[in-house]
């Protein structure tokens, strides 16, 4: 097994599916120390256990990340658990695409609260551990709506770009003990489009989602990003499906 990779401990967020599950599937055949989070128990449980069956050390908490207290003792569980906080998958986050003209504000109000606020609790909740460590690393989950707007993903276009803000903002202060990176994939086969409830955006989804990539795709991105030495920071990997316009 890899050196790097398997002695390090790191954080999933939105570990019960999609790119946070391919994700730690990857990191867990590497040797990395594993803490998943999200809020579906049965899912962390079961993931756990399977991993776990493949020799992996693995604990799960049930987190959801629009609770800063939440996060908190998420990061004190890591701590508890592995004595250190080496990574943080900042990647729980949901994507109910709709026009500005349906209103679902609601909706806006969840994207904000996990995507951007849920990745700022993250940081929050890390930052003093991997200061004091003198090392660290944060990885950001942002999108390619992170670096251009479609019609109809105004508001999850603005989370992504927030993300990449965040991203870039922690490089910029982290100095040489903290990496950053942000991760800005394109369409990927995951649960993320059964969150959108508006019928134009959904028929809009499905057709981009025609071309998508397996989460894996993205999972071998971020263990890329983790692999490389402390002195290598990698800050921004954008994938798309090769057919993907
Ligand atoms: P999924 O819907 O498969 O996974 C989303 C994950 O986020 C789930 O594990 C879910 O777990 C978790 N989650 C949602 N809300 C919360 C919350 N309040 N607290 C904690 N966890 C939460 O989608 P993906 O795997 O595709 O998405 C992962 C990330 O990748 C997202 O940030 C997404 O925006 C980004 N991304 C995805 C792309 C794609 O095409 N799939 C492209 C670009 C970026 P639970 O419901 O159990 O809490």
């Amino acid at each position: 097994t890899n050196d790097i990779i398997n002695s390090k401990v790191v954080i999933i967020t939105g570990a019960s599916s999609g790119l946070g599950e391919a994700t730690a599937r990857r990191l867990a055949d590497r040797g990395a120390k594993l803490v998943l989070a999200a809020r579906r128990e049965d899912r962390l449980k079961a993931l756990t256990e399977d991993l776990k069956a493949k020799g992996a050390e693995v604990i799960w908490q049930v987190t959801d990340v629009t609770d800063r207290a939440q996060v908190e003792a998420l990061a004190a569980a890591a701590k508890k658990a592995f004595g250190r906080i080496d990574v943080l998958v900042n990647n729980a986050g949901l994507m109910p695409l709709a026009p500005l003209d349906a209103l679902k504000v609601d909706e806006w109000d969840q994207m904000v609260d996990v995507n951007i606020k849920g990745v700022m609790y993250g940081i929050a909740a890390v930052l003093p551990t991997m200061r004091e460590q003198h090392s660290g690393h944060v990885i950001n989950l942002s999108s390619v709506a992170g670096h251009k707007l479609f019609p109809g993903a105004a508001v999850y276009c603005a989370t992504k770009y927030a993300v990449k803000a965040l991203s870039e903002g922690l490089r910029m202060e982290a100095g040489d003990e903290i990496r950053s990176t942000n991760i800005s994939p394109g369409a990927v086969a995951t649960e993320l489009t059964s969150t959108i409830t508006d019928p134009t955006a959904q028929k809009a989804a499905a057709e981009l989602y025609e071309v998508a990539i397996d989460a894996d795709a993205v999972a071998r991105a971020i263990v890329y990003a983790i692999e490389q030495p402390a002195d290598v920071d990698i800050n921004e990997i954008i994938l798309r499906p090769t057919a993907q316009e």
